[in-house]
């Protein structure tokens, strides 16, 4: 069940409980306290009370029942880090016995300080999520989500994840193992239809055509086979970022220089605006720069001849921000939510059919993501798109330097 549910459930019956101790305390509205004449109006109110009280009581008891039947584990923590409740399937999920727990500290309850540290960061800002793994035999991955209440305690929500990582996993080896299995007899299949293309002037034109498609065709196989390798590959975090200081400015430069050919042949006019900033990131350079070689070559492919197509660096103290910006035919509200899943490709009547694998956007998400940073998308149809990344700059030495 979602947290905020819980609580709201949870809310309406301490509601309930509070108005009916406030009636039982205060009396109900309208009754005098003086004479028997009052009697018949206390007495109703007194069985209004009763009532509410029980209808709390029951609300408080099926929710407590309805998060331990789903397995999903709430701790209440006070703002002292001490255990206020826990229920059954939090005392499983984190291998304890529920009895014994409230009133102890969140690490002395559950030695576990990743737990703390999740407790203590929504506590200071309000709400925080991470993943563990807990050290018994089944080692489950729970998903915790912390928030602080308005009454300054905070509720933990436990998720057992563990299959779900499972599942996740197979599915990365599964794609990682098949395209391995593609990619030679597929470059193969491409080199030998370049070989043939060389010849296409002997050829009768019919065929000399078809070869050419087949040629057109395979590399987009072979782009597809080579993003969904890339993609497990930085999904399963097999390949660590090799980290360096990276020079944003040169980066975009680069990129512009490497997709110039590409442009030409579009008639699209490429221009670097990093005027008075060279900001400076610790990051892996080759990855970076694949990231924003993805977005920039959707900026060209989507633009119509004549069209520019700016790449912005530009910095605050804290971030440093690369912004794609084109004007092209935009994406619809509907969609831009969905742009950098896997897979995910646009209308091919609106995007004037031109290919792609949907692979390009997600592989930017996951690079800027391993990066600590965010990427996004503002677009309006008709008008164009801006794709942006935002990296933190890191140490005082590599902040943004005006005038550089
Ligand atoms: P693809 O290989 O299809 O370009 P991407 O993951 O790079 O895959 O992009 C996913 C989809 O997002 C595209 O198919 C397109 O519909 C939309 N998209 C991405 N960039 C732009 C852009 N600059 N302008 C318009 N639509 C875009």
């Amino acid at each position: 069940m979602d947290p905020v549910t819980l609580v709201a459930l949870g809310s309406v019956g301490a509601a309930a409980l509070l108005l009916a101790v406030g009636i039982q305390r205060g009396g109900a509205p309208g009754a005098t306290r003086s004479g028997d004449r009052a009697s018949p109006d206390a007495a109703q109110a007194r069985a209004r009370a009763a009532s509410a009280e029980e209808r709390a009581a029951v609300a408080v008891r099926d929710v407590g029942v309805l998060v331990d039947l789903v397995g999903i584990g709430v701790v209440r923590v006070a703002e002292d880090l001490t255990v206020v409740t826990v229920n059954e399937a939090a005392a499983r999920l984190l291998a304890r016995r529920a009895a014994g727990l409230p009133g102890r500290s969140v690490m002395e309850a559950f030695t576990d300080h990743r737990l703390e540290e999740i407790v203590q960061a929504a506590l200071r800002t309000g709400a925080a999520v991470g993943e563990l793994t807990i050290r018994t035999t089944d080692a489950p991955t729970l998903l915790v989500r912390a928030r602080r209440m308005p009454a300054g305690d905070a509720w933990v929500v436990l998720e057992d994840v563990s299959e779900l990582r499972r599942l996740q996993r197979i599915r990365t080896e599964f794609i990682d193992n098949l395209a391995h299995e593609l990619r030679t007899p597929l470059t193969t299949v491409s080199l030998l239809a370049e070989t043939l293309a060389l010849e296409a002037d002997q050829l009768p034109p019919r065929t000399a055509e078809r070869i050419a498609k087949i040629e057109v065709e395979t590399g987009h196989l072979v782009q597809m086979v080579n993003e969904l390798l890339d993609l497990s590959k930085i999904e399963s975090g097999s390949t660590a970022l090799v980290l360096d200081d990276v020079d944003l400015a040169r980066l975009a430069n680069a990129t512009v220089e490497r997709l110039s050919l590409f442009a030409e042949r579009q008639g699209v006019r490429l221009v670097v605006d990093a005027a008075g900033v060279a900001p400076r990131v610790r990051g892996d350079g080759e990855r970076l720069g694949q990231a924003l070689l993805n977005l920039l070559h959707n900026a060209v492919k989507f633009s119509p001849a004549g069209a520019e197509v700016v790449v912005r660096v530009a910095a605050s103290e804290h971030e440093a921000v690369v912004a794609v910006v084109d004007h092209g035919p935009g994406i619809p509200r509907a969609a831009l939510p969905r742009v950098f899943e896997r897979f995910y490709k646009g209308d091919r009547a609106r995007t004037r059919g031109v290919g792609g694998t949907g692979l390009g956007l997600s592989i930017a998400r996951h690079v800027v993501e391993a990066h600590g940073g965010r990427i996004w998308v503002e677009s309006e149809e008709g008008i164009g798109s801006t794709f942006a990344f935002a990296l933190p700059i890191t140490g005082p030495d590599l902040a943004a330097t005006p005038g550089a």
